[in-house]
């Protein structure tokens, strides 16, 4: 705990030239896409044809839309649906029930998305930027800083993709309809803020606008951007919102979420109670649960008399090492006695899973990095 790290500048601005994609059709919505489809000499309901193959039959492909004429399909192919994600790699673990899929952006940018399914549902984490500048130590993506903000199609198109992947049945005992979607991918999804709620507009409208998920089955996940979580509380939308704490206390929370230098854990909780009032949802408060670091008991008593009363549920995450670090999970006993504490200060509070461990897909071990060894893949259980 000697230095810390420095905050991002300017939390909002990418650290060199950002490399925006071309225009795709998810990037607007369905006004947006039937006013570009006149403009381009085509009959206006192609853009529900097309909206139609992509959000509600998920082809992303404009050669399988063959109902359209060829030479429309090109025009419209060529100014709506350029290919946004090139995929690298894709690796499954938990009996196939987790996936991670390594993505190319246009400009070599590279992002991970993390599909997991459950008896009850399919989940799928996305990204919201190549990389991350928010510099949180324990974190395998605030390593490398921020490359640039996806575009809100980038986004949209993780999801998207994953729910083909549901849909085709190869999330074997899940259903086949995506349901949930986290922006606990890499990147600060409110440092991204303009395009991060388009995606989300995208993902809530109902067919052929967007995928017709429901919010309440979607969380944004922050560091706690007071300004940010403050705008999103005023949108007419209920998203879940996760902050992630990770400490009770300004002198710890300064190193582990660097960004507590700004904005201060009263200032953060604040913020976060004004959601929930706002919108009715309960916040999730993130912990990662890090040995002889965070996890002492009486940091769960000062955590759960600053939870105590709220619309809140603690979620605790066992710490997932990240490759060098210093940190490690905190022993089960311990993570017990953190959760008995809270749950009598009357917090609820749960553990949450470690999917996608072994293919690096758990929470803070997305790193992006096209080199990683692939046979890990080849010897997790398949
Ligand atoms: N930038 C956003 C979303 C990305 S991370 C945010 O910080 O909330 C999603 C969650 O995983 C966050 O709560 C993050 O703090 C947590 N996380 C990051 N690295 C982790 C690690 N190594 N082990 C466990 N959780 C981690």
């Amino acid at each position: 705990m000697t230095s810390l790290p420095l905050i991002p500048a300017a939390t909002d601005k990418p650290t060199r030239r950002a490399a925006m994609p071309q225009q795709h059709l998810a990037d607007l919505d369905l006004a947006g896409r039937q006013a570009l489809v006149a403009e381009l000499g085509e009959p206006a309901f192609r853009a529900k044809q097309i909206s139609n193959h992509y959000f509600g039959r998920l082809v992303r492909d404009p050669q399988l839309m063959t109902d359209l004429p060829a030479a429309a399909r090109e025009r419209l192919a060529e100014r709506l649906m350029p290919r946004l994600l090139t995929a690298v790699r894709e690796l499954t673990c938990d009996d196939g029930a987790t996936r991670k899929a390594l993505w190319r952006l246009h400009d070599g940018a590279l992002v991970e998305s993390v599909l997991m399914g459950y008896e009850d549902r399919v989940t799928v984490c996305i990204s919201s930027q190549a990389g991350c500048g928010m510099a949180c130590p324990f974190c395998a993506t605030g390593q490398a800083g921020l490359t640039r903000n996806l575009s809100t199609a980038e986004i949209v198109d993780q999801a998207v993709y994953l729910a083909g992947v549901a849909a085709s049945g190869a999330v074997a005992g899940s259903p086949a309809r995506l349901s949930h979607v986290v922006f606990m991918g890499m990147g600060e999804p409110l440092a991204n803020y303009a395009r991060v709620v388009a995606a989300i507009r995208r993902l809530v409208a109902p067919a052929p606008e967007g995928l017709g998920l429901s919010q309440r089955h979607i969380t944004v996940s922050t560091v706690g951007l007071v300004p940010a979580i403050r705008r999103l509380a005023s949108e007419d939308l209920s998203v879940t919102l996760a902050l992630s704490l990770h400490a009770p206390d300004d002198d710890l929370r300064d190193e582990l979420v660097p960004v507590n230098q700004r904005w201060k854990v009263a200032e953060v909780l604040d913020a976060a109670w004004d959601y929930a009032a706002r919108t009715g949802r309960r916040v999730s408060i993130e912990y990662a649960m890090i040995k002889d670091v965070n996890d002492q008991p009486w940091r769960a008593d000062l955590l759960g008399r600053l939870l105590a009363g709220k619309l809140a549920h603690v979620n605790l995450i066992p710490l997932n090492p990240t490759p060098g670090s210093r940190w490690d999970a905190s022993p089960k006993p311990v993570e017990r006695e953190f959760v008995r504490r809270l749950r009598a200060a009357g917090v609820s509070t749960t553990v949450r899973d470690t999917r996608g461990r072994e293919i690096d897909g758990a929470c803070g071990q997305l790193a992006a990095a096209e080199d990683s060894d692939t046979d890990r893949a080849a010897a997790a259980p398949a």
